[in-house]
C-alpha cells in the first residue's frame, strides 16, 4: 500500500481508517466471508488485509481459481491429447499442474511435446494458421470471465473454416457452485466478497440467490482500499439484515453485466453437468460445445472422455477450496508441498490459495 493521493485505492492510511471502521462495526459478533475469486485471494494475501482485520473478522477463500477447480480426470484429458500426438495451446498457468501419472505439460514439453503458451485464446489462431500440418487443441480453462473468449475462439475457427484447430471447453459458471456454498452447513457464512471480473459478465442478478439466503453479497474491486471498503460493507449488511445486493465495484462492473458476452456464451455452448474438485458433480455447471460445433469440440475430434480419478494423494485442495481448511492446515503444506515442489493446483496456480498463503503469510 502507498501514502500516493493519486492512488486512492492503494492508500494506507484510508486502509487503516476503513479496518477502523470494521473493528468498531463488528464488535460484538463473529463474521465469516467468503471470496470466491482467485484474485481477490490473492490481494488480499499479497495486502495482509487478513492482519488489519478484528479476529472475528474471518475471510476464508472459496473455489474462485478456476484451474484449481478443475477436476483431476479432466487434467487428465491435457496429457490424452499428447498422447494423441496433437499439438497443445494454452495459458502458462496450467503448464505445471500435475496429470495423475505425474507428468505436466512442462515436464511433457521438456520430453518433447508440443506445448505452447499464449496470453489470449485467439493466439490459438495464429499457430493453426502458420502450421497447417499440425493439430492445435486450445485447453479452456476458466470462468465466466475467460469462457466468452474461448467461445470467441471456436466462432473464429469455424468462420474461417479452419480443420486444424479444435477446443477442449472445461469452462465453468459460478451460480451452481454458490448454491452449493450457501447450502454447506459446515461453512455457515456471512456474506461474500463477490469477483469483479465474473460479475463484468453476469451482472449482479447472479447473486439474488444468496440475498435471497439472508446472507451479504458485496461486489469489490481487486485493490485494498476496495477490499477492505467491501468488507465493511458486508459487515453493515450483515448488522442491518438489509441483504440487497450492493456493486461497490462500479468503475468497472455495470449492475447489467456484458449482454454481448453472455450472448456469445449462449450462442456456442450448452450448460452440462461436470465435476469439480473438491466438490464433485454439479448440474448444470460446465459449459460444452453445442452441436454445430463439433468440429472444434476436442472431445468429439478426439474421442476424450474425463475418467473419475482419486485425488493426489494427501492434497487437501478439495478442501481448501471450499473454505473447510486454511492451505496451513494442509499436512504438506510448507513441508512437501512449496512453491518449488507443489502437490496440488492450489498450489501451481498463480490464483491458487496455497501459493498466496506460501507466498505472502506463511
Ligand atoms: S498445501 Fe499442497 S498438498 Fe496441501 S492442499 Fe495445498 S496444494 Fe494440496
Amino acid at each position: 500500500m502507498t501514502t500516493n493521493p493519486n492512488e486512492p485505492f492503494r492508500d494506507g492510511r484510508i486502509a487503516l481508517s476503513l479496518a477502523g471502521e470494521i473493528a468498531a462495526a463488528s464488535a460484538g459478533r463473529r463474521y465469516k466471508i467468503m471470496e470466491i475469486c482467485g484474485t481477490h485471494t490473492m490481494s488480499i494475501s499479497r495486502n495482509g488485509i487478513r492482519s488489519l482485520l478484528p479476529e472475528n473478522v474471518e475471510l476464508v477463500s472459496g473455489p474462485g481459481c478456476p484451474v484449481c477447480v478443475t477436476a483431476q480426470g479432466d487434467i487428465d484429458l491435457f496429457f490424452d491429447i499428447i498422447d494423441k500426438g496433437a499439438s497443445v495451446v494454452t495459458f502458462g498457468d496450467l503448464l505445471k499442474i500435475p496429470g495423475s501419472d505425474g507428468r505436466t505439460l512442462s515436464s511433457a514439453r521438456a520430453a518433447g511435446a508440443d506445448v505452447r503458451v499464449v496470453y489470449s485464446p485467439l493466439d490459438a489462431l495464429k499457430h493453426a494458421e502458420a502450421e497447417p500440418d499440425k493439430n492445435f487443441v486450445f485447453l479452456g480453462v476458466g470462468f465466466e470471465t475467460t469462457a466468452p473468449a474461448i467461445a470467441f475462439l471456436a466462432k473464429t475457427a469455424m468462420e474461417k473454416g479452419l480443420k486444424n484447430l479444435s477446443v477442449l471447453s472445461l469452462c465453468k459458471t459460478m451460480p451452481e457452485v454458490i448454491s452449493v456454498l450457501l447450502k454447506d452447513p459446515e461453512l455457515k457464512l456471512d456474506g461474500f466478497l463477490c469477483p469483479g471480473h465474473v460479475t463484468a459478465v453476469t451482472g449482479i442478478s447472479l447473486y439474488e440467490g444468496v440475498a435471497a439466503s439472508g446472507k451479504a453479497a458485496v461486489v469489490a474491486g481487486f485493490e485494498p482500499v476496495e477490499i477492505l471498503d467491501a468488507v465493511l460493507e458486508i459487515v453493515r449488511r450483515v448488522n442491518s439484515g438489509d441483504f440487497r445486493i450492493v456493486n461497490k465495484y462500479k468503475r468497472v462492473v455495470s449492475d447489467g453485466g456484458s449482454p454481448a458476452a453472455r450472448a456469445m456464451l449462449d450462442e456456442v455452448f450448452l450448460p452440462e453437468t461436470v465435476s469439480w474438485r473438491g466438490l464433485g458433480m454439479l448440474m448444470g455447471s460446465g459449459l460444452r460445445f453445442r452441436d454445430e460445433y463439433a468440429p472444434w469440440d476436442a472431445k468429439k475430434v478426439f474421442g476424450l472422455e474425463s475418467r473419475p480419478v482419486d485425488e493426489i494423494k494427501g492434497c487437501k485442495c478439495g478442501s481448501v477450496l471450499t473454505g473447510k481448511i486454511r492451505p496451513d492446515e494442509c499436512p504438506l503444506f510448507g513441508r512437501a508441498c512449496t512453491a518449488e515442489t507443489p502437490v496440488g493446483p492450489c498450489m501451481v496456480s498463480s490464483e491458487g490459495t496455497c501459493a498466496a498463503y506460501y507466498k505472502f503469510i506463511r
